[in-house]
């Protein structure tokens, strides 16, 4: 039998004329969640979602914490309008919980004003219900361990738990960026960051063979298939970037290289935002981490920018971002000793404060269309398939 799932939406609730519009794609994005659960349905009324499917629980539950937009899950338990049922419907409710040794309270709402008895006596008849057939469970109606919530609308049902979804936005209802993902701790993070908000990610990586080797592209392969558990399928565009990268070594000055490097991965990157319709770029940069990460080197990689870069984690502390990477899962891929080009490429001493007219200067000795086409000459298609 179908079980009921309440879904809370907390944030694009308030989204006035366009909600239609995010509730559509956020019913979308469950729907895609839920694929291969048998009788899903999913029903619209006042502000809630309310879910159907087959299947264990915990396992749709766990589908569904991974879908952006949804504040919280509720197991619910639907009975008939009428008290015996909505009693049994509370039962069952709290018997799924651990509930031995502790304090609960009943709140009822009852917007089906048809209904004849109010919402206090509700409360009571049914706390009375619990407390006669559940053994070691007490009242305190100030702070509960646990509240059964007994709703009395088109439909009753019971519920008690409130597991918390990922919130943000649904993926999609604000376009799309290209993530320039490289295998470290950041921008999985900073991807998984702008996936909160609705945007819809194209990855790419950087691939400089055989500096650096395949172990590592495979490495952003596993964090992209972590990252599709929360956007669906997706596809890597793998930049095949080692004559670039020679090029850049072997006529560039040294300590400007780091600097170099990065304008290029911009530059290749907007081309392939274009490619895909993409309106942004999404990086792991944060501020004053590393070398590459000064005000000035910041300024020099937006220079070439056509197109805003984002930089979600760009005020996190590392210990921060190692925190969200590990809750989203991609940490232990990510520490994983796999040298990527930024670390085999790092100039012995590289300038931290690049002076602008430097690097147009330095910038000068190649062909810098001729560039951006060899890094786009064999750019690899990975399709992610989510893993489910
Ligand atoms: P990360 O942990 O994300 O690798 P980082 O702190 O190591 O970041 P850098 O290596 O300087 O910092 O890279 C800064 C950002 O540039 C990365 O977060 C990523 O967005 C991008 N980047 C670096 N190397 C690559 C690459 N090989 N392919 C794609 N993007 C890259
Ligand atoms: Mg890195």
């Amino acid at each position: 039998m179908s079980n009921m799932y309440l879904i809370s939406f907390g944030e694009i609730a308030l989204k006035g004329e366009n909600r239609p519009f995010f509730e559509r794609i956020l019913i979308q994005r469950m729907k895609q969640a839920l694929k291969g659960f048998d009788n899903v349905r999913i029903q619209k009324t006042h502000g809630r979602i309310y879910c159907f499917a087959d299947g264990a629980r915990e396992d749709v539950i766990s589908r569904l914490k991974k879908v952006f937009g949804i504040v919280a899950i509720s197991p619910a338990y639907p009975c008939e309008l009428e008290m015996n049922s909505i009693k049994e419907a509370a039962l069952r409710a709290v018997k799924e919980v651990d509930y031995r040794g502790k304090t609960f309270k009943v709140e009822t709402r009852r917007p089906n004003k048809s209904f004849p008895l109010k919402s206090p006596d509700v409360s009571r008849e049914v706390g009375a219900y619990l407390l006669k057939n559940l053994e070691g469970l007490k009242v305190d109606v100030h702070h509960p361990d646990i509240e059964v919530d007994v709703e009395i609308r088109e439909r009753g049902f019971v519920y008690c738990r409130r597991i918390p979804g990922p919130g943000g936005l649904p993926l999609g209802c604000n376009g799309r960026a290209v993530l320039l993902l490289s295998g470290g701790i950041d921008s999985p993070v900073a991807g998984y960051m702008m996936m909160k908000r609705g945007v819809e990610i194209e990855p790419v990586y950087f691939h400089s063979f055989p500096f650096t080797s395949d172990r590592a592209k495979e490495k952003v392969i596993e964090l992209c298939k972590i990252l599709a558990e929360y956007s669906g399928n997706m596809r890597l565009h793998v930049v095949n970037f080692t004559d670039v990268l020679k090029e850049l070594g072997q006529k560039g000055p040294d300590e400007l290289l780091t600097i170099l490097m990065r304008r290029m991965m911009v530059r290749i990157s907007q081309e392939i935002a274009a490619r895909v319709g993409a309106k942004a770029l999404v990086t792991g940069e944060s501020v004053g981490q590393v070398a590459s990460q000064t005000m000035e080197a910041l300024s020099a990689t937006d220079e070439v920018a056509r197109m805003p870069i984002f930089r979600p984690v760009i005020g996190f502390d590392k210990v921060e971002i190692m925190e969200l990477a590990k809750k989203i899962g991609t940490y232990d891929i990510s520490i994983e000793p796999y040298a990527d080009c930024c670390t085999v490429f790092v100039p012995e001493h590289p300038r931290t404060r690049p002076e602008l007219d430097d690097v147009h200067e330095a910038e000068e000795k190649f062909d810098i269309e001729e560039l951006v086409r060899m890094g786009m000459r064999d750019v690899e298609l990975v399709d992610i398939k989510k893993v489910v």
